[in-house]
């Protein structure tokens, strides 16, 4: 009966394999999956479970057999000293019990230690590190052959170039990884920008290190946790735990929520507890790594083509949540792209309560079918975004309404335009009050200028009072003016007005980013700090000079160029340079000089500095390789005293600190000894 079957089950078994691997090629090659990581896992488990019951159709190149990637174009492909292989999975408590068996029949043990580590969603890079330094950087590959990507690994801050220890050759393997914020604040920069999104962290951080150049890959704010040891020379351990301490203390970033169990009962509630707990974290995960913790078992028990079998990775079921749609809206945003947005009956998510998920764009709308009244299905993207995921048809009633994208702008009322292949709709008007409008609050934002006091509601009515058009006029606000507005007192306006006139001293690189050059981020915007003497020098500067500066692309330039060969964007610098804002560079003063007494050391200010605001000498000291703490520990180099200094002074006299005045601090910064 079952052998009558064989035919039919092969036909499934070939169609699985071969769309199984569509969406390999589609996930690791082009980081752009086209399904969910649920029902990726769906097709492989149903795949599994057919070769597990006719094991005539097996084959060693099912993907249910090799690990999925392959190394892309424009990398060199670089053998592994040993292979990078994927996990094992497990889905519930049952699959865990199951691990725990089977590695315990094969050892021979009645009880099992074991690590639990939160399970990152990144992508594995392996770090080949030669007498102490960083030598290359690799992905996984197809497990066998990675990518070399080691000069955009070198971007990233938490991979150390020079280790605290040299061994001969040490390879170290980990998760490079993009924080929650960065992804959500890349894929609100791509939107603006008509770019595809990222489906999540784990594809952004993919597509971020395989990148050809670097400079994009460093504004993406990617860090690492490392996890495990590759090949060595050199260095003699015995369990998984010591290997953990041991790359702490040679100075990688290793994850402080791993925890080392007697059994896996323990590792079950270790499970169950971060369930919840890990939205909690600045970083997206996807389930718990259990790995066992005596070396010499882990190598008894070896591997199959694909996985360890010492390994296992426990995933949680995806979090998504029904609810319906109220109504869809429209957002004009900084380049004018007007992004529809679904208004939901609240429900909670992934932690927290949600009430708007962005819908991109009209296309997307239109192939989810996603109408005003629908139910739908929604979750998280990378745990932070709001996404809807599908219509739950059998839910409709028939009188949902049907969206369509405006023809006129809604701020505005002018004519919008859809780029040639582009998905993005836009507003025609480049004086649409809403791009001014949006334009002043990432000028006035955190990473931007940081004024406090001026959020988007305050923005938001000036603008509309017509106080305030460009930035440049906020420098002009009067006090009468402020206190026109709703909920502003006469404390607040001495605030806002103080904190106006503080930001006018805050290094040139804020500035630089303020001005929202598009592609130029932060990092971008410390680099042009560092290679001008002031911004009118980087505003006649042409193509070819920004590309000789270090990590600097084509795209970013040409950006650049473009912003300032536009009169209202000269206009506006001039502008804020009469007004009095800090337009020349501070570290390109002082790069040089302190760099040899700060470069990697740990400075803690206290107290009021008379000529510098905490902004501004922390730009200062991190330009000339130092970095800057808020507490007093054995690990800090120097205390700079400032008028009316806090308890850190005292605790600075306890440790033996060394403790300058500002005066010292600047003989420090321009190179002379104390
Ligand atoms: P995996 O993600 O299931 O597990 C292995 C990986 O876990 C390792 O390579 C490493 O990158 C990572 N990891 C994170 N923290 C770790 C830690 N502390 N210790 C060890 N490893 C850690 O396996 P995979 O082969 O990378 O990917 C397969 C998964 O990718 C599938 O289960 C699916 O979820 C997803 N996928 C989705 C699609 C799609 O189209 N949506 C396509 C292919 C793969």
């Amino acid at each position: 009966m079952e052998e009558n079957l064989l035919p039919r089950v092969k036909v499934r078994i070939d169609a699985l394999r071969q769309e199984i691997e569509e969406h390999n090629y589609s996930y690791y090659v082009l980081d752009k999956p086209i399904i969910s990581d649920a029902k990726y896992d769906e097709l492989i488990a149903e795949l599994a479970s057919l070769e597990a019951r006719y094991p005539q159709l097996i084959s060693p190149d099912s993907p249910t057999r090799r690990v999925g990637g392959q190394t892309g174009e424009g990398f060199n492909a670089v053998p592994h000293l040993i292979p990078m292989l994927s996990l094992g999975n497990a889905f519930n408590q049952n699959d865990l019990r199951d691990f725990d068996r089977k590695v315990r029949q094969s050892t021979g043990s009645e009880q099992v230690r074991y690590m639990a580590e939160l399970k990152i969603d990144g992508l594995a890079v392996s770090l080949i590190y030669q007498e102490g330094r960083l030598i290359r950087g690799v992905t996984r590959g197809d497990g066998e052959n990675g990518e070399d990507i080691t000069a955009n690994i070198k971007t990233i801050r938490a991979v150390p170039l020079k280790l605290r220890k040299s061994p001969k050759l040490i390879e170290v393997r980990g998760e490079a990884f993009m924080p929650k914020e960065a992804f959500y604040q890349l894929n609100i920069l791509r939107e603006e920008t008509s770019e595809q999104l990222f489906a999540n962290p784990r594809n952004a951080a993919a597509g971020s290190l395989r990148q050809l150049d670097p400079m994009v890959t460093s504004s993406r704010q990617l860090s690492i946790f490392v996890y495990a040891l590759g090949a060595v020379d050199g260095v003699e351990l015995e369990t998984h735990h010591e290997v953990l301490d041991y790359l702490k203390e040679i100075g990688f970033r290793v994850n402080t929520h791993n925890q080392l169990f007697e059994d896996i009962e323990g590792v079950i509630e270790f499970c169950n507890k971060w369930e919840k707990k890990r939205f909690d974290l600045p970083y997206a995960t996807d389930g718990v790594v259990i790995k066992v913790d005596n070396l010499s078992w882990q190598n008894f028990l070896g591997a199959t083509m694909k996985s360890p079998r010492w390994a296992i990775a426990y995933k949680y079921p995806p979090e998504q949540a029904k609810t319906k749609i109220i109504d869809i809206i429209i957002r004009v945003g900084r380049t004018g792209v007007l992004t529809p947005t679904a208004l939901l009956e609240p429900v909670v998510l992934a932690g927290s309560r949600v009430s708007r998920a962005t819908l991109h764009n009209d296309d997307i709308i239109r192939d989810k079918d996603i109408r005003i009244g629908d139910t739908v299905l929604v979750h998280k993207a990378g745990d932070i975004i709001p996404e809807v995921l599908e219509v739950i048809k059998d839910c409709r009633r028939g009188d949902e309404g049907v969206f369509v994208m405006p023809s006129q702008c809604p701020e505005c009322s002018s004519p919008v335009v859809r780029e040639p292949e582009q998905v993005a709709v836009r507003c025609s008007n480049q004086h649409c009050p809403a791009r001014y409008r949006e334009k002043l609050i990432h000028f006035v934002s955190k990473n931007a200028m940081d004024i406090e006091g001026l959020g988007p509601s305050v923005v938001s009515q000036l603008a509309d009072k017509g106080l305030v058009k460009s930035p440049s006029d906020l420098y002009s606000l009067k006090e009468s003016q402020l206190l026109e507005l709703e909920r502003m007192g006469a404390k607040s306006v001495e605030n806002l007005l103080g904190a106006l006139e503080k930001s006018k001293n805050n290094s040139l690189n804020r500035l630089i980013f303020a001005l929202g050059i598009r592609h130029v981020g932060e990092r971008a915007a410390k680099l042009l700090a560092q290679s001008f003497e002031n911004i009118y020098e980087l505003m006649e500067t042409d193509y070819d000079q920004l590309l000789t500066i270090p990590e600097i692309g084509p795209k970013v330039a040409k950006s650049i160029i473009d912003y300032f060969s536009e009169s209202e964007n000269r206009g506006l610098v001039y502008r804020l340079g009469r007004l009095g804002l800090e337009t020349h560079s501070a570290s390109r003063k002082l790069n040089g000089p302190g760099v040899e007494f700060f470069s990697g050391k740990t400075v803690v200010i206290t107290g009021a500095l008379k000529g510098y605001s905490r902004e501004k000498i922390k730009d200062i000291i991190e330009a000339s390789g130092g970095k800057v703490s808020s507490s007093v520990s054995r690990k800090t180099d120097l205390v700079v005293l400032g008028d009316e200094p806090g308890s850190k002074y005292q605790k600075a006299l306890d440790l033996g600190v060394k403790i300058v005045d500002e005066e010292g601090l600047e003989a420090l910064l321009e190179g002379k000894s104390l």
